[in-house]
């Protein structure tokens, strides 16, 4: 087999449907990853479809094109589930978590079957939806189909899912450093006539992703997930991360706030609240031109930032948190001497925004 991202890249040509040698040759690399893909996740490899990324891995799990299903999610999904029609959106607590006690009490209603999609973790916050696990529970309950959107959980939080009656899980390449634009969808066995397929096509990924795959994508994908089964893996990309992001964190104590729940939250992100902050755009500006890039709206469809919706459903449509709050997120590659330079750059932009906006106001 191939064995190298260079040998991937430059050398195989062949398409993995074809029969002859070069096809085969592509599509051994492509099954590697599948099985790569589903040993990191606990689960066997032919419960895995290789998608074009989290996006169309949730949009596939959640979008229910003939209407089977109840739909519920929460109010912080990713635009890829939040924008899918759902039928109910759970609220969350100011910490990031969703309601489930209202998840129980419309379970309990329902004559029809449901699909429930909850985040394992938050992209904006780093917010475990579900770390008392109480969705397992009631999955034991009641009888729904669960997605999880595992795009910002996987290679940062334990995954196993014999142990874990999840139904469909999504995971993205580029969130554990492999190449954008790509994907899986994790689809347990024994979920029957779900999820109908996106596009029409051949029959590729079993039917349920037609067109030729993306083989350097997917192999980065398996390459990432190879990794994962080193011991050093998740130390570096946990704990290590996690002491440093915490210590980014009480270095700006005095001039910020957390956002979200303090422990339950991946390792690497940080959601800072600047009271002194009143234009964020400019923060923003300020920090990217003294050479920080950090994130605080997101895009909505017209191209124009827009106030983040995660932050709007959990301290309200108008909380100062919406105009002074900065997403930083750390990587296993962000040095000491980064992250402490880091520092001193935003407690000195905070100072210049801080001038400059009363300026304005004069
Ligand atoms: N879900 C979550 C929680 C994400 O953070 C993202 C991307 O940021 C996605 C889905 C979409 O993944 P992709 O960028 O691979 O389409």
């Amino acid at each position: 087999m191939l064995n190298s991202a260079k040998e991937v890249v430059c050398q195989s040509y062949g398409n993995p449907s074809s029969l002859h040698f070069a096809g085969q040759e592509a599509k051994e690399t492509i099954e590697w990853s599948r099985e790569e893909v589903a040993a990191a996740l606990g689960a066997s490899s032919s419960e895995i479809i290789f998608t074009s990324g989290g996006t169309e891995a949730n949009t596939l799990a959640y979008l229910d094109i003939l209407g089977k299903f109840v739909k519920i999610t929460t109010a912080v999904e990713h635009s890829s589930i939040s924008k899918c029609f759902s039928d109910f959106v759970l609220p969350v607590s100011a910490k990031g978590f969703p309601d489930f006690n209202m998840l129980e009490d419309l379970l309990k209603t329902f004559d029809r079957p449901s699909l429930v999609s909850v985040m394992m973790a938050n992209n904006e916050t780093g917010v475990i939806s579900d770390p008392e696990n109480i969705l397992l529970e009631l999955k034991d309950k009641y009888n729904f189909v669960l997605h999880v959107d595992a795009v910002q959980g996987f290679g940062k939080l334990p995954i196993d899912i014999n142990s874990m009656p999840i139904d469909l899980l999504s995971i993205s390449a580029h969130k554990v450093h492999g190449l954008k634009g790509a994907g899986a969808l994790f689809i347990r066995k024994d979920l029957e006539d779900y999820p109908q397929p996106l596009f029409v096509g051949g029959s590729h990924e079993r039917n349920y992703r037609p067109g030729t795959e993306n083989q350097i994508g997917i192999y980065s994908l398996g390459y990432m997930a190879n990794k994962m089964h080193l011991d050093s893996f998740y130390k570096e990309r946990t704990v290590d991360i996690k002491q440093k992001r915490d210590s980014f964190e009480s270095k700006l104590a005095d001039i910020s706030e957390l956002n979200g729940d303090q422990t339950h939250r991946t390792c690497n992100t940080s959601n800072l609240y600047f009271p002194d902050i009143t234009d964020l755009d400019l923060f923003l500006e300020l920090l990217s031109e003294n050479g920080v890039a950090a994130s605080g709206k997101s895009a909505c469809t017209s191209g124009m930032p827009a106030p983040s919706r995660v932050l709007k459903a959990m301290f309200g449509e108008g909380s100062p948190r919406l105009d002074g709050s900065v997403r930083f997120s750390l990587s296993v590659n962000t040095s000491d001497e980064e992250l402490s330079d880091a520092v001193s750059i935003i407690r000195d932009t905070v100072e210049q925004c801080v001038q400059l906006q009363e300026f304005k106001n004069e």
